[in-house]
């Protein structure tokens, strides 16, 4: 049988990770992925990587001729063999192309091809008198080659020391002295697998204190489960101060013991610093960080360092999930229900579903930690997919938190139009005079606007989808970003006749502003995303904060992570509303879940502490439910919605974002992708299955970088079904005219809109 291979091309002013398809020579048994092989392009020899090996071709290339694969450079595949099987696998589930997901899988792909010289005689044995055909510069160059210690050297910096022109060069191949080769100079071949190994005592550092007996419980179910070798996913469901971290330590340093590796993921690095240097004070340089930003160069250094078996412990963002540790037993996702863990480029991949695949390729423990679960684990543990494990006490003596629900329509009732309520303004005050600190939150997305009555609370919903309809200034109207119904913003409202209704949206700048009117004396720190660009800036307010140099900080959702100081003893949210009447099916969740993190910052030492939500509409079951820090009574009448609405985790969705610079072409382009995908609806294959096709719709974002905006989702049950409609779908889009120029950006289970 025939049998082709994909090969990634290092080809100068191309994109990397363009890949081309080659016959493979029936001679060419052991090709594999993750080997080198030379082919031609355009009639060149050029060097690149396989990266997929197989009996069948792309729709687009059948019947075509294709050039032969000409050797195999590798007697092995340069990557290891799970992380090959991982990147397949990601390429299958996330609907992206197997080069980017080897790309994802193994950076060291980045590092450049660089050209290398390689000296084949050593220098003793270069015979001078054999060089006398030589120029001067050749004989030069070889004088470079013999003093260069390593054998090796990198063509550019060798035709730089020795000064040669490219001819010259050439004339030293040909006549042999040297040999060039092209070759990835950071591959990790060297990574190949340690023994492993149990740090000594004195390599680990002591606990400090006894665990309690929750903590305790926990630890010793993980462990059990690591013992027994077979896969298992957990869930730690604990409180806010409950005491996770110190569970986490303890079960890396468990792990540790044993020989085995760790990788502990967070939402962001920058954002749980103090976190990341904790572990670093337990486990010392067996821990490596990877901070987020890393570029292709930096990453790849990583990666061998981490391959080199120096470092056992990794703690990073969502990427570090794919750290080649070779001996992995145990992944922690903390916070896990964060968005963060989701890539929004390809591959779209979410790292609590490469965890478990990892996990489940080596017979590891998936550790999922957070105050407030997401619907999806929360649900898989009630039903018996995965193990719950909760911790309902806070360390110590400190309590959670009592919490206000503000009704800010009174407060407009009473003459207040200021978005300071009057209770909050007098806690604010008595801080003030106590020398106590406060944080007060707004949430970081500025682009959503929805249509509130500041006098009943009244919101403007879909009709269809129950969502809140978003206000779009150009053209005064409201939209639907699911089902694109449209309508006008209503003059005044249509529960209660008030004419004070009007979009709402508002900035952390205005918030500070109002705010240092409202108490000139008060000290104000403003931490969002203007005032973050930079990590250094970062870490100097969040400092300054500490260090009480104010009494007050004002900012976006990204305070709420991970944050612990003992004098905070108020927080305040200031619109509560605005995550709530986000267009996302998802809103009442990411209300719920930023709430109690929130609150989870005030009291957390001896001071007690104290929480304010402002909000228009008091009688919201997330924000009553999360003011009463009942995770349980929440989950149930939230999965009862999501039930009733065919929402995930009962059903999958796959969004096929379509984009063009002229509206009127997405418009078109998405009623046709629309009309083929409900073409092939009709196929008696998906016949009995509940897919459903929604939209064509405008995205919520409806115009990035000058592209316009639109999509389709397909929802069912079955995702393997939704990927092969989708896929059968696009296949006959792509052949009509409609599709010319739009670019397509595919995603499996989204998390947001
Ligand atoms: P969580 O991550 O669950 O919100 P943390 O891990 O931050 O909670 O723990 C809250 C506080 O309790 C931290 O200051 C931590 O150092 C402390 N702590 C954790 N475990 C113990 C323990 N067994 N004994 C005493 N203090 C502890
Ligand atoms: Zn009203
Ligand atoms: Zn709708």
């Amino acid at each position: 049988m025939l049998r082709y291979a994909e090969v990634l091309l290092d080809v100068a002013n191309r994109r990397f990770d363009q890949s081309y398809h080659y016959l493979v020579p029936e001679h060419f048994v052991a090709i594999e992925i993750g080997m080198r092989v030379l082919v031609n392009l355009q009639n060149r020899k050029v060097q690149g990587l396989v990266v997929g090996v197989s009996t069948e071709l792309p729709e687009e290339l059948e019947g075509k001729t294709l050039k032969p694969v000409l050797e195999i450079i590798d007697a092995h595949s340069l990557v290891p063999t799970e992380l090959i099987e991982l990147a397949d696998w990601l390429a299958k589930t996330t609907l992206c192309s197997k080069a980017q997901s080897l790309h994802t899988v193994w950076p060291l792909l980045k590092g450049k091809m660089e050209k290398k010289v390689i000296l084949l005689a050593s220098p003793d044995d270069l015979d001078v008198k054999a060089l006398r055909w030589l120029d001067e510069d050749a004989f030069r160059a070889i004088e470079v080659l013999a003093r260069t210690r390593k054998k090796e050297i990198s063509r550019s910096v060798f035709l730089k020391r020795a000064g040669i022109s490219e001819e010259t060069f050439d004339l030293l191949v040909q006549k042999g002295f040297v040999r060039q080769e092209h070759s990835f100079m950071t591959m990790g071949a060297k990574g190949r697998r340690r023994e492993a190994t149990v740090p000594s005592s004195q390599e680990l550092k002591e606990r400090t204190y006894k665990l309690s007996l929750e903590q305790e419980a926990v630890v010793n179910d993980v462990k059990i489960s690591l013992e027994t070798g077979s896969f298992q996913t957990f869930l730690l469901h604990g409180v806010t101060g409950s005491g996770k971290t110190e569970v986490y330590r303890e079960l890396i340093a468990h792990v540790l013991s044993q020989g085995g590796d760790a990788i502990l993921l967070v939402p962001e690095i920058s954002l749980t610093a103090q976190m990341a240097r904790y572990f670093e004070t337990q486990f010392r340089d067996k821990v490596i960080i990877l901070h987020s930003g890393l570029g292709a160069k930096e990453k790849a250094l990583s990666w061998e360092e981490i391959l080199s078996g120096d470092k056992r412990i990794v703690i990073g963002a969502r990427s570090a999930v794919f750290a080649p540790l070779a001996n992995l037993r145990l992944v922690i996702l903390d916070e896990e229900h964060d968005g963060a863990y989701k890539q929004d480029e390809n591959p779209k991949y979410h790292a609590r579903e490469v965890a478990r695949k990892r996990m489940e390729q080596v017979g590891g423990v998936v550790l999922l930690g957070s105050a407030t679960p997401s619907l999806e684990a929360y649900a898989a543990a009630k039903a018996g997919k995965i193990r719950l494990l909760t911790m309902t006490r806070r360390i110590g003596n400190s309590f959670l938190p009592p919490v206000e629900i503000v009704d800010m329509r009174k407060e407009l009732m009473q003459g207040n139009r200021s978005m300071f309520s009057r209770v909050l303004l007098q806690k604010l005050r008595e801080r003030l005079e106590l020398g106590e600190q406060t944080m007060l939150f707004l949430n970081r997305r500025g682009y959503s606007t929805f249509v509130v009555c500041r006098e009943c609370g009244y919101v403007v919903n879909c009709p269809n989808c129950d969502v809140a309809l978003t206000y779009h200034s150009q053209g005064q109207s409201m939209r639907c970003h699911y089902c694109d119904h449209k309508e006008q913003p209503p003059l005044t409202c249509p529960h209660c006749g008030s004419r004070y209704i009007r979009f709402f949206g508002q900035g952390t700048q205005r918030v500070e502003e109002e705010l240092q009117g409202l108490l000139p004396e008060a000290s104000i720190l403003r931490l969002d995303f203007d005032t973050t660009r930079n990590h250094a800036a970062h870490t100097t307010i969040l400092e300054s904060f500490r260090q009480q140099k104010a009494s007050i900080l004002v900012g976006t959702q990204m305070m709420a992570k991970g944050l612990d100081f003992p004098n905070v003893t108020l927080v305040g949210v200031i619109a509560a509303d605005q995550m709530l009447n986000m267009p996302d099916f998802r809103a009442k969740e990411r209300t719920f879940q930023l709430l109690t993190q929130v609150a989870g910052r005030a009291g957390r030492s001896v001071k007690p502490g104290e929480v304010v939500i402002q909000t228009y509409s008091p009688g919201d079951s997330a924000i009553e439910k999360a003011a009463h820090h009942d995770f349980e009574g929440f989950f149930w009448e939230e999965i009862r919605y999501r039930k009733g609405r065919k929402y995930p985790p009962f059903t999958h969705i796959i969004r096929v974002l379509l984009l063009h610079e002229k509206e009127e072409r997405v418009i078109l382009g998405a009623n046709s992708l629309g009309a083929c995908l409900r073409g092939r609806m009709q196929d008696p294959k998906f016949g009995n299955t509940d897919l459903d096709i929604l939209g064509p719709a405008q995205a919520v974002m409806a115009r990035v970088k000058n592209q316009w905006r639109w999509q389709i989702s397909v929802r069912g049950i079955i995702i393997e079904e939704l990927r092969e409609l989708v896929h059968q779908g696009i296949q006959d889009f792509f052949k009509s005219s409609a599709s010319n120029g739009i670019i397509l950006n595919i995603e499996a289970d989204p998390l947001t809109n």
